[in-house]
């Protein structure tokens, strides 16, 4: 049987090695979630949300632990590590307030005695996850789908199979019925016949666009629902009378959040010509004074990127652009695990920094003529999750929303994912939306009711 073995980026040390899970154990998951939702789906909202709290409670009460596992699996800084962990027990307390709200029957007037909508539970839910914020993506998914009635497996990214466990053994200690989230830990080939099995009702997946491509697949070839959320290229637009001094610091946290690992990052920074040297010369500042160094450390800004072939990645991908013509404005180094922050200026569409997504702390800078040159060059690219635009222009911004193609349209503000608000892509970004009302209706069964 194949093992899994979790790896310290930071220091190269093994953590842990785990057993996947065999054929037999799959089964027995699967009927463990069926079974469980059989009585789950007839508890009562309010039970359901007493859990939710006893989860928020337990994520706060324990985000240092959480947040060393996330740090020592991927390699985030451990202050973003802490942010994570509360982020998650903010969602657990958005939907905990909500859920009735949003479940409640949805009345509508026809000219029968009653008529309405019922949100029923799907059943099973297989959430296939990524690394790079292995508990906000699994507890975004799991917080409003268990609250609507459903019950969950999880496949995580292998080099989180630690964040995995922990997040199941929180759901346990909650109080969630057993069954109710469970993780599978299990190669491609078993998830793609896991899918196939008739008691999982739905997919999720947070990845990439070649996994989005093969787990979309054989969901529809088997009828089944798919929500994908995939990759980003999000333009951050900076017209001329942008307020650098008010929101440069938004701007570069939007690019080096995470070591740029972050599917809604500013990936292209579409600079109008009057400003463009003033905000190169600002930005330059502003990435200079982060400070490189250990993760665990609670000063560190950027650490190092979660895998070695993903700087490997990054570095193929700007060295293909420098060919190019793209120039070295700053940064660059690259070693192993670790990515400096960097900047690369004279940035054109046939390049990778324009047209791929760049999952690593570098910053592609394009010069735009005007205004209108920006908005054309941040919509020419094949992703869709979101478009920043920086400017004091308010009513010129609100005039963009129409032409903005993408999951999101933010002004003055970095691309976020917020509890409150949809979060989705359109084009190869994926299609389907978590979070808010949306996400809590991802997984039901909107079904008509009708008594004349
Ligand atoms: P990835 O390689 O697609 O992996 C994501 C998850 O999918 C992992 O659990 C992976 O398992 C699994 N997986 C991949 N191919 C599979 C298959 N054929 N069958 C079953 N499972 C499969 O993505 P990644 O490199 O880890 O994550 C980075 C990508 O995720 C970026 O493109 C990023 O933009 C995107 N992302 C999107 C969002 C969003 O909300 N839109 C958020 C975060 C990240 P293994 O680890 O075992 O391979």
């Amino acid at each position: 049987m194949s093992t899994i073995k979790t790896v310290n980026p930071y220091n190269g040390k093994q953590i842990a090695e785990y057993k996947e899970h065999s054929n037999s154990e799959i089964n027995e998951l699967l009927s463990q979630s069926q079974n469980t939702f059989y009585d789950w789906k007839l508890t009562s909202i309010p039970e359901r949300v007493t859990l939710l709290k006893k989860l928020s409670n337990l994520l706060l009460k324990k985000k240092e632990e959480l947040a060393a596992l996330i740090t020592a699996e991927m390699g985030k800084p451990i202050k973003q590590s802490i942010a994570e962990i509360e982020k998650c027990s903010t969602v657990c307390e958005f939907y905990a307030i909500n859920a009735d709200d949003f479940l409640a029957d949805e009345l509508i007037d026809t000219e029968a005695q009653e008529s309405f909508i019922s949100y029923d539970p799907l059943g099973c839910i297989l959430a296939i996850m990524p690394w790079n914020f292995p508990f906000w993506q699994v507890f975004r998914f799991a917080a409003p789908t268990l609250t609507a009635g459903n019950t969950a497996i999880l496949k995580h990214a292998s080099n989180t199979t630690g964040c995995a466990l922990a997040i199941q053994n929180l759901f346990e200690e909650a109080g969630y019925p057993k069954g109710c989230f469970q993780t599978v830990i299990a190669g491609h080939k078993k998830i793609e016949t896991i899918i196939e099995n008739d008691i999982v009702k739905a997919v999720t997946l947070t990845g990439s666009e070649n996994a989005g491509r093969k787990i979309a697949a054989i969901a529809g070839k088997n009828l089944k629902k798919s929500v994908l959320e995939l990759g980003g290229n999000n333009a951050c637009i900076v017209w001329e009378d942008a307020n650098l001094d008010l929101y440069l610091d938004t701007m570069v946290n939007s690019r080096m959040l995470n070591a740029g690992q972050s599917c809604i990052a500013a990936k292209r920074f579409i600079v109008v010509e009057d400003i463009y040297d003033e905000f190169l010369n600002k930005f330059k500042d502003k990435i200079s004074q982060l400070k490189v160094g250990n993760p665990m450390d609670t000063s560190t800004d950027i650490a190092t990127l979660a895998r070695a072939d993903l700087a490997k990645k990054v570095k193929e991908q700007v060295d293909d652009s420098i060919k190019k013509g793209a120039i070295v404005y700053f940064g660059n180094a690259c070693k192993n695990t670790t990515y400096q922050p960097t900047i690369i200026t004279n940035v054109k569409p046939d390049m990778p920094l324009f047209n791929e997504e760049i999952f690593g702390p570098v910053a592609a800078i394009i010069k735009a003529k005007n205004r209108a040159e920006t908005i054309q060059m941040a919509s020419n690219t094949k992703f869709g999750l979101g478009t920043m635009l920086f400017t004091e222009d308010i009513e010129a911004a609100r005039a963009q929303i129409d032409h903005i193609e993408d999951g999101s349209f933010f002004v003055n503000e970095l691309t976020k994912s917020d509890a409150r608000l949809p979060f989705g892509g359109t084009k190869i970004s994926g299609y389907g939306r978590e979070l808010s009302k949306e996400g809590m209706l991802a997984f039901v069964n909107k079904k008509t009711v009708y008594v004349k």
